[in-house]
């Protein structure tokens, strides 16, 4: 039988929704291809410290310095394709894609995809800060998939970054934090969010169906499941 493909991870960030990214790859393979299979799969998992300090002191040239030289990294070790497991690190994509030989699978386009699919055009965002306030993500679903995102309100965004970066990263899940994201998602369904997408890797380790009125669009699942996709292609 074919091999297939090697999927090239770039983990670490963090390594809370890293974790969720392995188990879905090889659940998803042994589900298709059955028995004992799992997904060949190479990560260089990044030390979050390091890459949340830069984040936060705006130095997007050494963020993407770093992605580009686990990218390359990964295509040395023979990964046939980029899987980068963060949304808000995908501010440096488009320079991670032009920096190695191998294909990137951007975390937005199979999330964009399946939110069409579905019928829907106007989504609420839930991310970290960069992700809700810059263009690299909202842009794409705009330009590309002609989705219109809405954002929530300045005081909620700073609750969910807040959210992010002091528990969901460090491994803390708390149920007084689920209860403001369930706030959050109300206030943009009543702008008229269709849909929500989880766009941050790790809120679906705090939110689940039950926290919204409307469905809910897990970028960790969507990603993890798109590269078995591309794997087995
Ligand atoms: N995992 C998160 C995301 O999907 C946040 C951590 C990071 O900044 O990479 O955006």
């Amino acid at each position: 039988m074919k091999q297939s493909k090697l999927i090239g991870l770039i983990g670490g960030m963090s390594w809370e929704s890293s974790a969720e990214y392995y188990r879905i790859v090889n659940r998803e393979m042994r589900a298709r291809l059955g028995g004992a299979h799992s997904a060949r799969s190479l990560m260089l998992s990044v030390d979050f410290a390091n890459i949340e300090r830069l984040q936060h002191e705006g130095d997007w040239a050494a963020l993407t310095a770093e992605m580009i030289a686990a990218a390359r990294a990964l295509e040395r070790g023979g990964a046939d394709f980029l899987v980068i497991c963060t949304n808000t690190m995908h501010r440096t994509a488009d320079d991670v894609a032009a920096s190695v030989g191998i294909p990137l699978l951007h975390i937005a386009d199979p999330t964009a995809e399946r939110i069409k699919a579905a019928g829907h055009s106007r989504i609420g965002l839930l991310g970290t800060a960069f992700t809700m306030e810059q263009d690299f993500y909202k842009g794409r679903l705009n330009e590309r998939f002609g989705l219109d995102v809405l954002v929530p309100g300045a005081a909620d965004r700073a609750v969910v970054h807040e959210i992010i970066y002091k528990e969901l990263v460090v491994g803390e899940v708390r149920s007084a934090s689920r209860d403001a994201y369930r706030r959050v998602i109300a206030n943009l369904v009543a702008r008229g969010a269709q849909a929500i997408i989880l766009g941050c890797t790790e809120i679906m380790l705090l939110v689940t169906e039950d926290d919204s009125a409307v469905p809910l669009f897990d970028t960790t699942t969507i990603h993890a499941t798109a590269a078995v996709d591309l794997a087995l292609s």
